[in-house]
């Protein structure tokens, strides 16, 4: 019998996410002038008000001006920024679905993602305007349907700022009724295998995660004396439920970082005074080596909760020991909207190593090889059912079929067991996906690439973990085109061709490998496992 939360479930609201963040009542009854979104040097500052008038604003300018359409596709390609929530909500607003992209990616990347989605609109920044443009062009997005968000907010001739684009005495009702199980977001994620594909989430599958956090861990926070720091990169499915929906629905205040840089992360907690905050386990690994850590007054921190990619019970027990800061776990993907454990904080140290307990209104089992669920205790393959399921991979029923079974169950493609006291663990990762610092790398998407080069013959790459950077790097085991001696300087050129191809969290970190051939199954798999093997024998 798979196994329920230990959670007591709730009623989940039909409502699609603008009626939910901006029609129902508040949270608590906080404030309608409290500050939802603040910058990190304070000059910017959006109340729960100012977000929603905001946002419906540009909700009617894509209405008016762009005739916009419900499932319609809009692309944020930019960094964390006080903007972005209202470029996210203004889009829900008029029926749009919103699909964010990394800042990292360059213009192939992003023309990718554009024409796989089907954007109409791609929202960026100055910065990366040139980018954007060039994607734009390559994926053939009418011009003008580059629009800016941000601090600068001069024209330039390329794209308008959407604050130009205002019309705040142009409100239209909306046009058409948005329902729960319509599409809200696009997440791009590699799933199991391949290429990356869009997760469909919808507003019913977001609401549910933001309100699964609330009935399991929510109560250790609230509107009146917390604040996070926003530094989990709102593209990303983990920022973009709890910075991006979740401080809305709760009234929380999020002080929004670009990015991150050690002193800076150490000043912004100083000096807001942040109480709570989500991480990848690389902001923990940085904590516990900086140098100067030490020098800040960082007691106002309560919990971390750290998610995204696996993290040691010795890294938790060191940033304890030294700085005396508690880190919990959460666990999720993409395609669960993203959270289905977290550890409850009062059991933060005697659960240490946990990922926790699944969330309200979710049952979960771990499956043998051979699809039947094993005991407590045993290990296997964990699989999930529940409100914050995806509803499938974007024009890909393939991969949908795949990954959800009939009865609902969502293959994670991670292993790992269950302990005696309702707690999970995740120990391993079945599917092909690297995550390095946090960041999905998909092996197709880079093998694909280097089978164009030259140098290459055959290629396989798996993610090599490293025990020194607490993280796996991408590595690529090759078989050279005959007439190339494998030698440490073939292997620094195919690194290099590559560098000049990908985002720089995609580059071949745990370096080449050359091999005579690549072990491959009957049917043609390649067979990473035995790679894997090569990699740890080393
Ligand atoms: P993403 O879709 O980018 O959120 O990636 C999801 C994947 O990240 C999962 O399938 C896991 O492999 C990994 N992951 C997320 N959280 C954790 C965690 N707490 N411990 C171990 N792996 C994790």
């Amino acid at each position: 019998m798979p196994t329920a939360s230990s959670w007591p479930s709730f009623d989940i609201p039909t409502v699609d996410l603008w009626n939910f963040m901006f029609e129902s009542p508040r949270d608590c009854g906080f404030p309608e002038d409290k500050v939802i979104y603040r910058s990190l040097d304070d000059t910017k500052r959006y109340t729960y008000a100012e977000v929603k008038a905001t946002s419906k604003a540009f909700g009617n300018t894509l209405l008016n001006g762009w005739n916009w359409q419900k499932g319609d596709v809009l692309c944020v390609f930019s960094p964390n920024d006080v903007d972005y929530a209202l470029i996210v909500h203004g889009t829900l607003y008029a029926g749009g679905i919103i699909a964010p992209a990394n800042p990292g990616y360059g213009a192939k990347d992003l023309a990718f993602m554009l024409k796989n989605s089907g954007a109409r609109v791609i929202v960026t920044q100055k910065a990366l305007l040139g980018v954007a443009v060039e994607a734009a062009a390559l994926a053939g997005l009418l011009k003008g349907n580059v629009v800016l968000l941000g601090e600068d907010e001069s024209h330039s001739p390329e794209a308008t700022h959407f604050k130009q684009l205002l019309k705040p005495d142009q409100q239209r009702e909306r046009p058409c009724k948005i329902e729960g199980k319509d599409l809200a977001f696009l997440a791009y994620s590699s799933g199991t295998t391949g290429l990356p594909k869009g997760v469909m989430l919808t507003h019913t599958n977001i609401i549910a995660n933001v309100l699964q956090v609330k009935h399991s861990v929510g109560h250790n926070y609230s509107w009146d004396k917390d604040k996070i720091l926003g530094i989990l990169p709102f593209f990303h499915i983990y920022g973009l439920t709890t910075l991006l929906n979740q401080p809305l629905h709760r009234g929380l205040e999020v002080v929004v970082m670009p990015q991150f840089n050690l002193d800076a992360f150490c000043t912004a907690v100083q000096r807001h005074k942040t109480t709570f905050l989500y991480v990848a386990p690389p902001v923990i690994v940085q904590l516990s080596r900086g140098p100067n850590v030490h020098k800040y007054d960082l007691s106002s921190l309560r919990m971390l909760t750290s998610g995204a990619a696996p993290l040691t019970k010795e890294l938790v027990s060191f940033v304890h020991r030294k700085f005396d800061i508690k880190v919990n776990q959460a666990y999720g993907l993409s395609e669960t909207s993203p959270m289905t454990h977290t550890l409850p904080w009062e059991e933060w140290w005697s659960s240490v190593g946990s990922v926790g307990k699944l969330f309200p209104n979710m049952t979960a089992m771990y499956v043998s090889e051979d699809g039947k669920e094993v005991q407590a205790g045993e290990t296997g393959e964990l699989w999930v059912k529940g409100p914050n399921v995806f509803k499938g991979y974007w024009r890909n029923e393939e991969a949908t079929k795949n990954a959800i079974t009939p009865e609902g169950f969502f293959k994670t493609g991670d292993v790992g067991f269950q302990g005696n006291d309702h707690n999970f663990y995740i120990t391993d990762r079945m599917k092909e996906l690297i995550k390095w610092n946090g960041f999905q790398v998909a092996p197709a998407e880079l093998e694909g690439l280097l089978l164009d080069s030259p140098l290459v013959s055959d290629v396989a790459v798996i993610g090599v973990h490293s025990e020194e950077q607490h993280t796996e790097l991408p590595r690529a085991y090759i078989v050279p085109v005959e007439g190339h001696k494998p030698s440490e300087k073939l292997g620094q050129e195919i690194v290099a061709w590559l560098d000049e191809r990908v985002a720089y969290y995609k580059k071949l970190r745990g370096g080449v490998r050359f091999v005579d051939e690549i072990p491959k199954s009957q049917a043609g798999k390649i067979l990473r496992r035995i790679l894997k093997g090569l990699a740890e024998e080393e």
